[in-house]
């Protein structure tokens, strides 16, 4: 029996690092496979993946994340490569919804299984989805993701909805794909009454297709939508959430903007990661070399696994800065389908 997340709190100390982040949500990356192939994510081919005996059971994922509970985190973000290519994923969402100290449980997902799985996933106790779509035209949509599934994802988002889940739309913009189409995600914003974040392409991607001139900032997003008409009007949230979050004056609708480029928002990072084969991720650009599973399958305790996350993420590196500093931004700094976003 390993010990409860209440039992590890009164005895662990949480976990900080030297820059004084304590992280508080943990993305659960639950396998690297995909049943799309987003061009700026994960190449049909050339990505080697996880053999099976090295991603973690369920069993062991549960074990974990109650080791992190204890530490100090409060939210779980459920992601991939896709989440719900996962055979009975309400399974570990109940488990999960059950440790003591978890506050919110999150999914993120491309919405082509969403349609079908949204009932049990409610009633398994998952609270919020984030939904992947980065096109609003079936052809583009298809060259995207390599899949003829937008009619699918909308109707998953449509289900979703129905179901009462809390949801936000995720776009990664890239320029001469889909930066045309940034006017009419405010206006999906807007219609649908559900709030779009736009992300800026990030160098971890599998198809080595990242370079600067591909990645359309928050600004320039914002200066498009102000020649469009769209007043956006700021909004206060925290600084640890990495979406700058705006009101549409006179609208209902909602945009937000992840700058991960061009405004690093590592100084208030409350983020940490487990890959689905056990590696513990203090830093979306650190490569994966913390081992979990190892200490896991070896049969450490659970004291002797919260010691060696905390040393781990006392060395947590600073983040996007050191590496611009560096100048040592290049394509496929890490693997997204292992990491989840
Ligand atoms: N398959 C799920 C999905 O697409 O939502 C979950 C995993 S996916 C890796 C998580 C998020 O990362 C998605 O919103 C996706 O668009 C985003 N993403 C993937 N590659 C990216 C990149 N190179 N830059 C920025 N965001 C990326
Ligand atoms: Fe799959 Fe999501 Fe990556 Fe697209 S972004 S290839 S859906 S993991």
């Amino acid at each position: 029996m390993h010990n409860s997340g209440e039992t590890l709190a009164t005895k662990s100390p949480n976990l900080t690092d030297h820059f004084n982040r304590i992280p508080k949500k943990l993305r659960l990356s639950i396998t690297d496979r995909c049943n799309m192939h987003c061009v700026y994510c994960m190449p049909k081919t050339g990505i080697p993946l996880y053999p099976k005996n090295e991603i973690l059971s369920y069993e062991e994922i549960q074990h974990l994340a109650t080791i992190f509970a204890g530490l100090g985190v409060e939210k779980i973000r459920l992601t991939g490569g896709e989440p719900l290519v996962r055979p009975d994923i309400e399974k570990l969402i109940f488990a999960l919804s059950n440790i003591a100290g978890i506050k919110t449980l999150g999914l993120t997902t491309n919405g082509l299984l969403l349609s079908k799985k949204a009932a049990q996933l409610k009633s398994a106790g998952l609270q919020s989805i984030n939904l992947s779509i980065d096109t609003l035209n079936s052809d583009k949509f298809k060259s995207i993701t390599g899949i003829d599934g937008l009619s699918q994802v909308l109707l998953s988002l449509q289900t979703a909805r129905a179901q009462g889940f809390e949801i936000k739309i995720n776009t990664v913009i890239i320029r001469g794909q889909n930066d045309d189409e940034i006017v009419d995600f405010a206006q999906f914003a807007i219609d649908q009454r559900c709030p779009v974040r736009f992300i800026e392409f990030m160098p971890l991607d599998g198809s080595h297709i990242w370079n600067q001139s591909l990645v359309v900032t928050k600004e320039e997003m914002i200066q498009r939508l102000n020649k469009s008409g769209f007043v956006l009007l700021p909004q206060n949230n925290p600084l640890s959430d990495p979406a700058r979050l705006y009101s549409i004056q006179g609208q209902e609708g909602a945009l937000g903007f992840i700058p991960s480029i061009s405004e690093s928002f590592c100084g208030a990072c409350d983020r940490i990661r487990l890959t689905s084969d056990g590696k513990f991720l203090t830093c979306i650009f650190e490569r994966p070399q913390n081992d979990v599973k190892k200490l896991l399958r070896l049969g450490k305790s659970d004291k002797e696994i919260a010691d060696y996350l905390i040393e781990c993420y006392q060395n947590k590196p600073q983040g996007l800065i050191s590496l611009l500093e560096q100048k040592s931004l290049r394509s496929g700094l890490n693997l997204m389908n292992t990491i989840g976003g």
